[in-house]
């Protein structure tokens, strides 16, 4: 017997269970909706969720190495790239990368500056990137790997990043800039004109990080809100990282990293050469894995179309106003404004983390922010309205005992 964590496991079992016994066990341990709905953000309405599985299922055992060889395969995949990166103002030749998620697409994008700066800042002996200080985690993570130093800088008031302390912080040893579009942790689009002007200057790579907004911006601003402009529209941008688990509503893992020009994807690629198994040249990190989530997100792209997606948009531009007068309607609540998702809200009379854990009490899974403190509502448009009207009563409720009943016990607030 072996111990995982400190808690003993059991060996793998002399015979085998039965289906049936499976189905019981896992009946035990799956999460009830819609309780778990913000964990399993961002799935989309039923209807979208059925194409996924069904392209997902039928493709499950390809493998996804084969990527740039197999030609069913490689077409599908371009086609994806092709439908992400035309919602981006690309230029003739703009292209880029399936992968397995946000921090993946960051992590090439780290990669491939890396490995640009070598021609192009050759005087860089130590690289370093400069970012808003809300500059996601995958950077911290991608730069630990890469052995790059990641120097963060102070936000403006509305919780944005700022050019000119950007600029302030570039040294000899810079090679890229990053900012989001918009951050997780405010949902703001950082200055991407100002802040790639700085970039461009200075003779830097400079990538978007639109994990989250990637496929969700561009339909807004197709309904006619008015957002910060952050794609390849902007001279500068040369990179973008996009997920398509997020908002484009496909199956996880998936996400996807843009090139403004083909040109700058011929740093990402790592060929080995004169392996024993020949040449070794893959699309990105990973060796083998699943072909599920490209079909899957062909799938789901080619279903919903520009229609499908300005329709998704819609609903949760509802929901946000929906969910907006709902908490602040709550004494001692206050939702935060965010340029486009997710929701945060925070508390100012009660211990935020109090409120947290009393919706955790009530059985929700919930998503926080630690600096400030804040709890994320990761809404996507699969959340009905009785699930919005249940969630908001437990959130009235548990607020009310709070601020009724003086101590309250504050729960541990995650972000993971
Ligand atoms: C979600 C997110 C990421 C990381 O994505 P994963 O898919 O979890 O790896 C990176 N940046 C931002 C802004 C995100 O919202």
């Amino acid at each position: 017997m072996g111990t995982l964590e400190g808690k003993v496991v059991k060996p793998l079992p002399k015979t085998g269970i039965s289906v049936d016994e499976i189905k019981a066990q896992l009946d035990k341990i799956e999460l009830r909706d819609p309780y778990a709905h913000f964990a399993r953000a961002f799935r989309g309405p039923k209807d979208v969720q059925e194409v996924a599985k069904l392209a997902f299922e039928r493709f499950i055992s390809d493998n996804g190495f084969f990527s740039m060889y197999l030609p069913y395969m490689q077409s599908i995949e371009q086609e994806v790239i092709a439908m992400g990166v035309s919602l981006l103002h690309p230029e003739k030749n703009s292209t880029g990368n399936f992968t397995s998620g946000g921090t993946e697409s960051n992590f090439s994008g780290l990669h491939a500056a890396k490995e640009w700066a070598k021609v192009h800042k050759p005087k860089a002996k130590k690289p370093n990137i400069v970012a808003p200080f809300t500059i996601h985690p995958s950077f911290q993570k991608g730069a630990q790997y890469l052995d790059i130093e990641l120097i963060t800088t102070d936000l403006d008031e509305n919780g944005r990043g700022v050019a000119k302390n950007i600029a302030a912080a570039i040294n000899e040893d810079t090679i890229m800039i990053a900012a989001s579009a918009p951050t997780w942790h405010f949902g703001r689009i950082d200055p991407i004109p100002e802040i790639a002007a700085v970039a461009k200057d200075a003779g830097l790579w400079m990538h978007v990080d639109a994990c989250v907004g990637g496929y969700l911006s561009p339909f807004l601003e197709k309904l006619g809100e008015k957002l910060t402009p952050w794609d390849f529209r902007v001279p500068g941008v040369m990179s973008i990282s996009a997920d398509l688990h997020k908002y484009g509503y496909c199956l996880k893992p998936a996400s996807t990293i843009y090139w403004r020009d083909a040109e700058l994807q011929k740093y990402h690629y790592v060929a080995i050469e004169d392996h024993f198994l020949g040449t070794y040249k893959l699309a990105g990190f990973s060796g083998s894995r699943s072909a599920g989530p490209i079909f899957a997100a062909w799938a789901v792209m080619s279903y919903l179309g520009e229609e499908g997606y300005l329709r998704l948009t819609r609903r949760l531009l509802e929901l946000k106003k929906k969910l907006t007068a709902g908490v602040n309607a709550i004494e001692g609540l206050r939702m935060w404004d965010v340029d486009v998702m997710p929701l945060h809200f925070q508390s100012h009379k009660a211990p935020t983390a109090a409120v947290y854990q009393g919706l955790l009490d009530k059985g929700w899974i919930m998503l926080g922010l630690v600096n400030p403190e804040a709890i994320t509502i990761p809404i996507d448009p699969g959340f009905s309205d009785e699930a919005a009207d249940l969630f908001l009563k437990d959130l009235r409720d548990a607020t009310e005992k709070i601020l009724a009943g003086g101590e309250a016990k504050k729960g541990d607030i995650r972000y993971s």
